[in-house]
Order: C-alpha cells, then structure tokens, then sequence
C-alpha cells in the first residue's frame, strides 16, 4: 500500500466510521422517542392487579389464617386494608360482576341469572347485555390500560386497549389439553371451531402459545391431596339438581316442553360434570388463568389487570360441608382449605415479581354457601347457593396498613380504580370511592373529579372538582335474614 493509498484508506474508514455513528445517533433518537411515547401513553406507572376469587369467604380464610398458612393473603391483609365485601342480588356471579365493573346495582345494569337463552342457545352474555358502561368503556381513551382475564361470563372479548382473555378461551385450552375434542366426545367439538378472535382481544398482549406446563396439574394436585373427580356426597346432591335446573329453565324459555336436546353450553358443563376429571377441569382452568395474567403481568405491564379465578367457587361447593351445615363425614372438607393455598401460592407468584408501585385487591363477588341443602334443594323462589359477605383486601402504596374496612360494597371497586387514576366519578354510581383505605399522605395532593354520567344518553358532561375530604360513613347492619 502506498502513502496516498494509506491516507485514502483512512479517509474511508473514518467516513465510514462517522456514517455508523450517525445512523446509532439517529437510532437511539428514534428508540428514546418510542420509549417516551409509551410513557405518554400510560400516563402513570401507577399499576393495580384485582383477584377476584369467586365465592371468596373468611369463614375459609380465617380458619386458614389461624393455623398460620395463607402467607401471602396474610401479607396483604397485615399490609393493607380488608374487610367484608357486600354482595348485591340475586347472589350470582354475573350480577356481581357487573356490578363490580360499573359501580352500579342490577336495577341499572340489568344482568339478573347467568345465563340467557338467545335462538335456543343458553350462553353467557354478561358483556353484550350489560345495560350500562362497564370500567373498560369508562377508560376508553383515557391511556389507562387494563387487562381482564378468565371471564366465564363472556360469549365474546370486548375489543378494548388492553388483552382480554375470556373463560371460554380457557375453557377451550384446556378441553384441547385433556382430550375433550375426541370423535367420542361430541358435547365438546363445537369449542374447538370458535374462532380465537372472538374469545381473546389482544391489541397488546399475546396469548401463551405453549401450553405443556398444564401437564403438571395432576402431580401438583395428587402432591396436595387434591382428588381429580368431585364426588363427594355433595356433588352428588348438588350437580344433577344444578343441571336438571338449567335444562328446565331452556326448555321453559324456549317452550318447548319434551325438548331431548341442549343447548351445547348445558351439554358442555354436563360433560365436565360426569368426566373423571371434573376437578381437574377446574384445577387447570384457574392456573392457566393464572399463567396467562401473569405472563400479562410481566411482559405487557398494563395498569389494571383482573383475574378472576373460579375454583374457589365450586371447591366450596363440592366440600365445604359447613356451609351446608352437613357432617364432614369422610374428612373431604380439607380439599376446600388445600384449594385456598394453591390459590394463596398463585397471589404468591405476582406478589415476588411485583415492584412497589403495584397495589393488589383481592376480592370476591359474593361469599359461599351458608344456607342447608334443603333449603337449597326445596325452597321456593330457589335460592342462590351464596352467602351476600364476600372479602376484600386492598394493599399498596398509599393504602392503610393493617386496617379494618366495615362497609365495603363489591360496586366500590369501579369507583375507587378510577379514582386512584385521576378518572371522574359519576353521579349515577351507586358505589363509592373507599377513601377512607388510603392514608392522609396520599390524599394531600388528590382532588375528585365529578361528572353526572359516563352514559351517553345524557347532557355533555361537565366536570367540576372538589378536595378530597375523609368521609365517616355509618355503617350499618343488614336487614338480610341469614339462617
Ligand atoms: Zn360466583
């Protein structure tokens, strides 16, 4: 190489080198842009994970408590706020629930049973139904994302900001990973044909695409004693009377009196119900719920993400023989308490991967059984299999350690989330804003803001604002009979 050959050499390379740097400059100007843009996009880092345990109760919990276990509901209740849930009626789930996600009483949401019969099909339509604007439509266009995951009430995923994982796409999972879709198995095909996108939205989440960790359900149950099948002296009053209940009421609303066949909803749960796996079912439902929201949790970092978890319910049910006020003649109850810490190790997983900026609720959409099983079996109107006391357990930054709520209405949640992310409260909610669960501190620099209705039917809105202010509400004892 000659001199001038060396000096071009290194013009070039120099060139080079600058043009390199520039393009990283530009890059990084382009990455740090992106970055903030998310940033503006979820104006707080402000996060809130609500686990709803359907037919949650203390009479549970408490026994659990004493003996020491439970530790992670025990760190949150220690470090938080708790105290029973009021429930609204009748004391269904859907009710409940609709009540929990709008604030307000069945008389406005107008969700009163499970399920509706629509062209002789009984479904789940909590969703498509609900008469007033759930919290997800309340933040829509607010840059508070929210993720819901395992909503059995649902025959379709909303189409929101954030990832919801409906029931039926669980139920479906786990029909695939237990062999449910066989030639044999005709009660179950039609699940594998609806469409992902009808039971899932994922506009910023994915969706697990390895299921293999469900094999592990059966070691992790035999591991806690748990039984793979309900059947239980109370399984077999309850079910067949449950079942026989659902059909009668198809047949009625379809009128049709000798109707031989189902809808495929009622032979779907009536497949579960009689497979030697009825347990297991359950079992692998809440923990791929429970995988998905924290896979969510982790990697998609919403603000609000809502598990609900089922198997609380009907482990209740099928053994707690209490709440019937039966003998535990085979010592079966033991499988209701073994559920609660599987559940509690669930809350466990979230709370060793959660920062501080992240406040946990835990909630209930009404309590479990506390009525006999004559009562359940004979009583006209029948009456629903659920105690109106539900729990709930609000923990984080901000909140009150170790503090006793008394009047907590399960249509307080949509208010007080709302609050927490600077949202307006309506004035045609019937739930509140818990204010009094958050410590003076945080309400020195908070103001409420009001507007009249998030319904469209009404004026433009208009927003005022006033300070937040502690408000004593009396609490007051309830007039339901309980027996
Ligand atoms: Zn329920």
């Amino acid at each position: 190489m000659t001199k001038k050959n060396r000096t071009n050499f290194l013009k070039l390379t120099i060139t080079i080198i600058i043009l390199l740097a520039i393009v990283l400059l530009i890059s990084l100007a382009i990455y740090v842009a992106v970055s903030q843009e998310r940033r503006i996009n979820q104006t707080s880092n402000q996060r809130v994970v609500v686990f709803v345990l359907d037919a949650g109760d203390w009479r549970i919990v408490n026994p659990l408590l004493k003996e020491g276990k439970l530790k992670n509901i025990a760190y949150l209740i220690n470090n938080g706020a708790s105290g029973e849930s009021q429930s609204v009626y009748p004391l269904y789930t859907s009710p409940n629930m609709a009540s929990l996600f709008s604030g307000k009483p069945p008389s406005k949401h107008g969700i009163t049973s499970h399920f509706e019969v629509d062209d002789g099909e009984t479904i789940n339509a909590l969703f498509k139904n609900m008469q007033v604007k759930p919290i997800w439509e309340l933040l829509k266009g607010t840059n508070v994302t929210m993720d819901l995951v395992g909503w059995q009430e649902f025959d379709k995923a909303p189409k929101i900001d954030g990832t919801v994982v409906t029931g039926l796409y669980i139920i479906k999972k786990v029909a695939e990973h237990n062999n449910y879709f066989s030639e044999s198995n005709h009660n179950f095909n039609y699940f594998q044909y609806i469409p992902n996108f009808i039971l899932t939205s994922k506009n910023n989440g994915d969706i697990l695409s390895d299921y293999k960790f469900l094999d592990n359900s059966k070691d992790i149950m035999i591991k806690n004693n748990l039984s793979l099948k309900f059947d239980t002296l109370l399984t077999n009053i309850t079910v067949p009377y449950t079942l026989g209940r659902l059909k009668f009421n198809e047949k009625r609303k379809k009128g049709v009196i000798d109707a031989k066949k189902y809808s495929k909803f009622i032979d779907g749960i009536e497949t579960i119900a009689h497979s030697d796996i009825s347990a297991k079912f359950l079992f692998e439902y809440d923990m791929l719920s429970k995988e998905i929201s924290l896979d969510l949790y982790k990697r998609h970092k919403s603000n609000i993400l809502f598990i609900y978890l089922t198997g609380t319910d009907l482990y209740g049910h099928n053994y707690y023989f209490d709440g019937w006020q039966i003998e535990d003649k085979n010592n079966e109850q033991r499988q209701v308490y073994k559920y609660y810490e599987v559940i509690d190790g669930y809350i466990g997983e979230f709370l060793s991967v959660a920062d501080e900026n992240t406040t946990f609720f835990v909630t209930s959409d009404h309590g479990i059984q506390n009525l006999t099983i004559a009562k359940y079996l004979y009583a006209v109107p029948h009456p629903p299999a659920h105690s109106e006391k539900g729990i709930f357990i609000a923990t984080g930054k901000g909140i009150k350690k170790n503090f006793k709520i008394v009047n907590e209405s399960i249509m307080d949640l949509t208010p007080t989330l709302l609050y927490m992310y600077d949202q307006p409260i309506a004035d045609d909610f019937d739930g509140k804003i818990l204010l009094n669960i958050f410590d003076e501190k945080h309400m020195e620099n908070k103001t409420i803001k009001r507007i009249p209705t998030y319904e469209e039917k009404s004026q433009p809105m208009q927003e005022k604002s006033e300070p937040v202010q502690e408000v004593s509400i009396e609490y007051t004892d309830d007039a339901y009979d309980e027996e």
